[in-house]
């Protein structure tokens, strides 16, 4: 028999209503789960100082992470998706245009910089996954190319942060013509001699990883990010064949040629300084 009896059933307590730990302040690392406070996460640049895990982070973070002293003019700030189709699944593509830019405080997908890092000038353009992850539609490539013309006309180079599911399916054929635009647009970087460097996190796939994440002068990776075109299921059926262990890894996809170079995000301002240094010369 039990010592006390529960009467009544379903009493719970709603996640607004725990308030021994404050949101956020507290977050569980993905890989080993040991708890990591938030002041810690931010002074370890957001990555688990137990198991050197690369915690999930959006344009924000990398912006204080690089810019120096977090100073930057932010580009093309206002730029939203329109609704070409007129799509609905579960629910209309406006509306949930509106709801993820509620939720999330972001216009889209992406937000482009332009400031200093290590004293010299860079334009960012960096992803966000937190919007409808991180898809690639028409707001997406559109602030991709003015930010390579904002490079071009300036002279700066560029640094492209990919961390994206791959075209957004709610924009279809306007969201793969993306992938012709950007990669046009890069040409033109390249014409002009600006430099420009793709930094793949976790995860890039899709046509990101088909345009312009690969198509950088020198291509970088974080540590263990998951970089790929299609899903491993996927390649699994079309190839009948079984696929070797962590083959979407960035270590993996670095041994066979596609990667430069895997850097830590704490030393990465200061090798993106040291690339830009030696590109400038
Ligand atoms: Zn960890």
């Amino acid at each position: 028999m039990a010592w006390f009896k529960r009467e009544l059933k379903g009493i719970i307590t709603t996640t607004e209503e725990k308030k021994e730990a404050p949101d956020g302040i507290w977050n569980k690392c993905p890989n080993c789960k040991k708890p990591l406070h938030y002041s810690e996460q931010v002074e370890n640049q957001y990555v688990c100082h137990y198991c050197g895990y690369h915690l999930r982070i959006g344009s924000k973070e990398y912006f204080s992470v690089l810019f120096d002293n977090n100073e930057f003019t932010e580009l093309f700030a206002d730029l939203t998706s329109g609704d070409p189709l007129h799509f609905e699944d579960t629910k209309k593509y406006t509306d949930r245009l509106t709801e993820t830019q509620f939720k999330t405080g972001l216009k889209d997908a992406i937000r482009a910089g332009v400031g200093k890092i290590d004293g010299q000038d860079l334009v960012i353009a960096c992803m966000d996954f937190n919007f409808i992850g991180g898809s690639m539609g028409s707001v997406v490539g559109e602030k991709i190319a003015r930010s390579i013309d904002h490079s071009i006309a300036n002279k700066i180079p560029f640094l492209m942060i990919s961390k994206s599911g791959g075209a957004r399916m709610m924009e279809a054929a306007f969201s793969l013509m993306q992938m012709a635009k950007t990669s046009a647009k890069l040409a033109l970087l390249s014409q002009a001699k600006v430099p420009y460097i793709s930094l793949l996190t976790d995860p890039t796939t899709g046509g990101v990883t088909a345009s312009y994440a690969m198509l950088g002068d020198i291509n970088i990776a974080e540590p263990g990010a998951l970089i790929g075109f299609a899903g491993p299921r996927v390649i699994k059926e079309t190839i009948k064949k079984d696929l070797p262990k962590g083959f979407q890894t960035a270590e993996f996809v670095q041994e066979h040629g596609f990667l430069d170079f895997i850097v830590d995000r704490r030393e990465m301002k200061e090798k993106l300084a040291s690339f830009l240094k030696m590109m400038a010369n």
